[in-house]
């Protein structure tokens, strides 16, 4: 049996993704930007992706801009909020401690820039409120930056509160909607979002296909120079097949959504239950305001890394938080900012499921997970001496 349980790394492209894409790296494979009957095809399926992208999210279609993933759609948006901050002499940001990388360093760039950034606190239940985002707002604030649904430990914060505190403000809001868009319902109108990043392989769609919305009234930088695609927003020819695979993925997720969640919370929460019966260990992030997909636990005195190659072995396919720092010793800052000691941090597990996960395979990864903690355990030089009371546990 092998059960794939990273689906916040990235998930299996759908046959609906994969059909969508095919006409166009086959007879579609014109150039947009061509005026020959070739070209001016892709350019139809250009402009119709960009209108079914829209309708997901309750915005115009030229408020859709398709980048390379996630990453970029950060990148732009909070190098865009800036320029626009800086010319009117605002150069203070506010985000939060545990977003993704992409924001993080991003900001850590323009803080090299003489940007102020205020890095908000994470409650240990992973969320953020909207007083702690309002009592933060400066007269020189441009920008607010908060993901939608942390990547790690699946936490969904208070999206239209905080857009509203912003809106109330003056202040331009973004979020990483990476982990949210086609898991959870979005409606950049009512939710008052300004801007908001997406990526499509976290949705079943291909990798290297991503967009960022961005309100009308938001002149945006380029990251990239270069032609005039994307409303001379993004140079570099467009990425047809991704882009049509990216809206026939995301459609069909959004049709899903209510589905998806009705299947997954309940198998969730069985997966939860079951793991909390393992002693000395903690389930991170809120139980409620949750990802119907996310599971993420620590357990005392393990190393994430071998439970991960252990229950490799079992044929369960894990991660011990984020993909990116997987390799380095350091522990996750996801896990620190929600106050998890270094040693804790050590011993993530997540596990997030796909929308096809069954009750059998919930009931056997509990049993393995429970298998591979005693196991190393037993072996663990910390695991005698917190039995033996020479040294205290962390976790009761
Ligand atoms: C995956 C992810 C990203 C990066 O998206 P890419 O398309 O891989 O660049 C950004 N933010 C969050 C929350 C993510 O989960």
């Amino acid at each position: 049996m092998t059960i794939y349980a990273d689906n916040a790394a990235t998930t299996r492209m759908s046959q609906t993704a994969i059909n969508a894409m095919l006409p166009y790296m086959g007879e579609i494979y014109g150039n947009p930007s061509s005026l020959h009957t070739i070209g001016q095809k892709a350019n139809e399926a250009l402009t119709e992706a960009r209108e079914r992208v829209a309708k997901c999210f309750n915005c115009e279609p030229r408020e859709i801009l398709f980048t390379s993933g996630g990453s970029e759609a950060d990148n732009q948006a909070i190098v865009s909020a800036a320029r626009i901050g800086e010319k009117k002499g605002k150069k203070h940001i506010i985000s939060t401690k545990f977003e993704h990388h992409a924001v993080l360093h991003t900001l850590a760039k323009l803080e090299k820039e003489g940007f102020e950034v205020t890095l908000l606190d994470v409650h240990e239940n992973g969320i953020v409120t909207p007083e702690e985002v309002a009592a933060a707002i400066r007269p020189d604030t441009c920008l607010v930056t908060i993901m939608y649904a942390n990547n790690e430990i699946g936490s969904i914060q208070p999206i239209p509160e905080i857009g509203a505190v912003c809106r109330e403000k003056g202040v331009l809001f973004h979020t990483d909607a990476v982990q949210a868009a086609g898991h959870l319902h979005i409606d950049v109108q009512a939710q008052n979002i300004d801007m908001l990043s997406l990526s499509a392989h976290k949705f079943h769609g291909p990798k290297g296909t991503g967009v960022l919305y961005a309100k009308k009234t938001i002149p945006l930088t380029n990251i990239i120079e270069g032609g005039a695609q994307e409303r001379g927003k993004r140079g570099g020819t467009e990425n047809i097949p991704g882009i049509m695979a990216c809206a026939a993925a995301l459609e069909e997720a959004c049709a899903n959504i209510d589905k998806n969640a009705a299947h997954l919370i309940p198998l969730r929460d069985k997966l939860i239950a079951g793991l909390e019966e393992i002693p000395h260990s903690i389930l991170n992030g809120d139980r409620v305001h949750r990802l119907p997909s996310n599971v993420n636990f620590c357990f005392e005195a393990i190393e994430g890394e071998s439970l991960l190659l252990l229950l490799d072995d079992k044929g369960i396919c894990a991660s011990s938080g984020s993909a990116c720092t997987s390799g380095s010793l350091d522990p996750s800052h996801v896990l620190l900012a929600i106050g998890r000691i270094h040693d804790v941090a050590h011993g993530s597990l997540r596990l997030s499921l796909g929308e096809d996960i069954t009750e059998e395979q919930v009931d056997y990864m509990i049993q393995a997970v429970k298998d591979v903690v005693s196991y190393l355990r037993s072996m663990s030089p910390v695991w005698r001496d917190l039995q033996e009371g020479k040294r205290e546990y962390v976790l009761k």
